[in-house]
């Protein structure tokens, strides 16, 4: 499973295996919201389950579908966007068990960044690493981090967030 908590949709894993799932009901943070026929294809393998949470009016333009799309309004902040991650990955971990979660750390849904225009605070971005791993580790289920993104103003909130990651994991795997 992937989780891809990056401002920018994951285009890529959504693509890559998009043979692999049949995209289930997205959960469109806008009514208005509906999949297009043409973008959900046939399920083969059930390999790889990918989750996105991304600003909607963000690069990419067309957004692959993965198996679930969070597509946030603009200035989505702290308690709304962890409701809806909370959300995918309840909805996500009773559709498919995955062997491992390939977590995207996304730094540039901070609100202070230059490329993305949601309005996480750093304190709610170090909230968010928590429940993904709070979630894992509840299920057993081993993650992999990459870091991702980062154009904040400040390049020292960047490495703050950063960092945060690692201290999450260490909080909530460690002792
Ligand atoms: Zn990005």
């Amino acid at each position: 499973m992937t989780v891809d908590c990056d401002v920018h949709q994951g285009n890529g894993t959504a693509a890559i295996f998009s043979g692999t799932r049949e995209a289930s009901d997205p959960l469109p943070s806008r009514a208005s919201f509906v999949p297009s026929r043409a973008d959900v294809r046939s399920a083969t393998a059930g390999d790889v389950f990918t989750i996105s949470l991304h600003q909607e009016n963000n690069y990419p333009a067309w957004k692959p579908t993965s198996s679930i799309d969070v597509n946030l309004p603009d200035g989505t902040g702290d308690d709304d966007y962890l409701a809806w991650l909370d959300n995918a990955l309840s909805s996500g971990l009773r559709q498919f068990e995955p062997e491992l979660i390939c977590y995207i750390a996304g730094a540039d849904p901070y609100r202070e960044d230059q490329l993305g225009g949601l309005a996480l605070t750093i304190a709610g971005l170090k909230r968010r690493d928590e429940l993904m791993f709070r979630v894992a580790r509840a299920r057993e289920i081993p993650v992999m981090v990459t870091f991702a993104g980062g154009y904040a103003r400040r390049v020292e909130d960047t490495v703050t967030i950063h960092c945060n990651t690692v201290i999450a994991a260490k909080e909530v795997f460690g002792g």
